[in-house]
């Protein structure tokens, strides 16, 4: 009761790309080292993430898709802690409340058995069927805002603004998940699919990189790492003559979760624009902060509150201005 209170943020998911990222992160959560989203008229018709995860156990079914209910932690202590994507147990609940879902998994123990389990609105379950599949887990979310007429516009005016949006988070946990692999496709009327991220397999940090900023970068990319007492920071990020027109494409990832974090975003760029007016670097910086982390302030957990924020600033600049002005040292 106490850990639901504290948690609720009270805001539900209301845009294709947050719905398709929650999505992938319970996917990361239950250990998948495959995982495939696709796209429907850019989510509009539907969102389909298929998983080789744990899958999910029958004992779970009924649960699964309640307010608050999460089979991630058990306690407010526990947050300290939190090493999953997810810990709120609300995805899936405003999922059901704003669209159909219908979910497909197996574990170890029944596969190649599984069952295909329908909800309704309020997350109950209403429905199972079994059928054959391998462990993992599918989860498609259709008709997202069908009963909205008036969310549903906007929905289809944003539509794919919000899946260039959805690109750029994907391609961020590509980077960061170590032997994942992750695709995410889209599927309209007309057409085949367009394949928008595509891990390579087996591939190091710098290859998912590439694949994510654009092979013709290699040249312009540095490798940098600083360490402090309570801050390690490791990274990569363009020098000046690799800049680009935009400020898409700079990922910070704090303990292994991708992030975003406005005033280090705004220290790097007023740095680079000093040697490059009109360019921003491409970057991927990896924070490690001693001591706890709260992602707990926004309902998507992309702003992050870290006590060091200042030491993480310092060794930014500190390993920039190495880079910037490497005949300095
Ligand atoms: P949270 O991720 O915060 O726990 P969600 O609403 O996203 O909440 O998911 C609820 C629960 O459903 C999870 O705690 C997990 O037990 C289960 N679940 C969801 N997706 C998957 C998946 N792809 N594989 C296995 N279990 C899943
Ligand atoms: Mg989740």
């Amino acid at each position: 009761k106490e850990t639901i209170h504290k948690l609720c943020s009270g805001q539900v998911i209301v845009d294709l790309a947050t719905s398709a990222k929650e999505l992938l992160e319970n996917s990361l959560d239950a250990g998948a080292t495959s995982i495939d989203i696709k796209m429907r008229d850019s989510g509009l018709t539907s969102i389909t993430v298929t998983d080789n995860g744990h899958g999910i156990s029958p004992e779970d079914y009924e649960t699964l898709c309640r307010k608050h209910w999460t089979s991630k932690i058990t306690s407010f202590e526990d947050l300290d802690g939190v090493t999953t994507f997810g810990f709120r147990g609300e995805a899936l609940s405003s999922l059901c409340a704003v669209a159909s879902v219908t979910i497909t998994t197996a574990t170890r123990d029944s596969a190649p058995m599984g069952m295909s389990l329908e909800f309704d609105q309020n997350g109950e379950l209403v429905g199972r069927t079994a059928v054959a599949r391998e462990r993992g887990t599918t989860v498609v979310v259709s008709g997202l805002f069908a009963r909205w007429p008036v969310r549903l516009a906007d929905l289809k005016k944003n539509s794919r603004r919000e899946y260039t949006r959805l690109v750029g988070l994907v391609e961020q946990y590509s980077i960061i998940c170590d032997g994942v692999r992750i695709t995410l496709s889209n599927q309209t009327a007309r057409g085949a699919p367009v394949v928008s991220v595509r891990t390579p397999p087996q591939s190091d940090r710098l290859t998912r990189l590439l694949g994510a900023f654009g092979a013709q970068l290699r040249p312009h990319l540095v490798h940098f790492e600083f360490k402090a007492e309570n801050v390690s920071l490791e990274g990569h990020f363009s020098r000046p003559e690799g800049g680009r027109n935009g400020s898409d494409k700079q990922y910070f990832f704090v303990n292994g979760r991708p992030c975003d974090l406005p005033k280090a975003k705004k220290l790097v760029n007023e740095l680079f624009r000093g040697y490059c007016p009109h360019k921003y670097p491409v970057f991927a910086i990896a924070v490690e902060v001693k001591g706890s982390v709260d992602v707990n302030l926004t309902p998507d957990k992309r702003e992050v509150l870290i006590r060091c924020e200042e030491s993480v600033l310092l060794g930014l600049k500190d390993a920039l201005v190495r880079v910037l002005e490497p005949d300095m040292n």
